[in-house]
């Protein structure tokens, strides 16, 4: 990377073990994609060349929750599909982070119907929640620098009295700027 030239070869650097731990810990999140929709096609361009996920140490999705520590929801999530969702969750390796990618998973979106869960929170505890229909794939990295930021300040997933998981509920504010509807267009006989 250049820096082994950038140093005397006799250098000594002294930190904490804690410090290395975290740096290391953030700079290689390895995310499981748990995508059902259309938010999927956002988090794959987010792992494609133009937004280079690769950069946060991340390129490497992980298809088996034991290798994982960050789970991505990225769709809807039928009732039918919540106990899945669910065991994934449990046999990710902690410290194990969530992100609710776009409208749908975090609240059901459009869908308010009996079959889609209105929001996986109720069952499993979200750090990071994305909105959009769907979420630009800057406002997806952005929640994961949020998950890296709270990492590099010696957080680990916090646990309430119970010993059960609390969720950091950070909401992600979107980026768009909407542009003005055009004006002076008329439909007329
Ligand atoms: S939030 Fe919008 S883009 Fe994402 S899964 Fe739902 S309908 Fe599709």
């Amino acid at each position: 990377m250049g820096i082994e030239a950038a140093l005397p070869t006799d250098a000594i650097l002294t930190t904490q073990l804690r410090r290395v731990i975290n740096w290391a810990r953030r700079s290689s999140i390895w995310p499981i994609p748990f995508a059902t929709a259309c938010c999927g096609i956002e988090l794959m361009a987010t792992a494609s060349s133009r937004y280079d996920l690769a950069r946060f140490g991340m390129e490497r999705m992980s298809f088996s929750p034991r290798q994982a520590d960050l789970v991505i929801v990225a769709g809807r999530i039928g009732i039918k599909m919540m106990p899945v969702l669910q065991r994934i969750y449990q046999q990710v390796a902690e410290p194990k982070w969530v992100i609710s990618m776009g409208a749908c998973a975090s609240t059901g979106g459009v869908f308010d119907t009996y079959a889609t869960v209105q929001g996986i929170d109720q069952f499993i505890p979200v750090d990071v929640y994305i909105p959009g229909c769907p979420p630009r794939p800057e406002m997806l990295l952005e929640g994961i620098m949020a998950i890296q930021r709270i990492i590099d300040q010696d957080g680990i997933p916090p646990r309430g009295p119970d010993g059960r998981r609390v969720p950091l509920g950070i909401a992600v504010q979107p980026t768009h700027q909407s542009t003005p509807q055009p004006v002076g267009v008329r439909v007329g006989l």
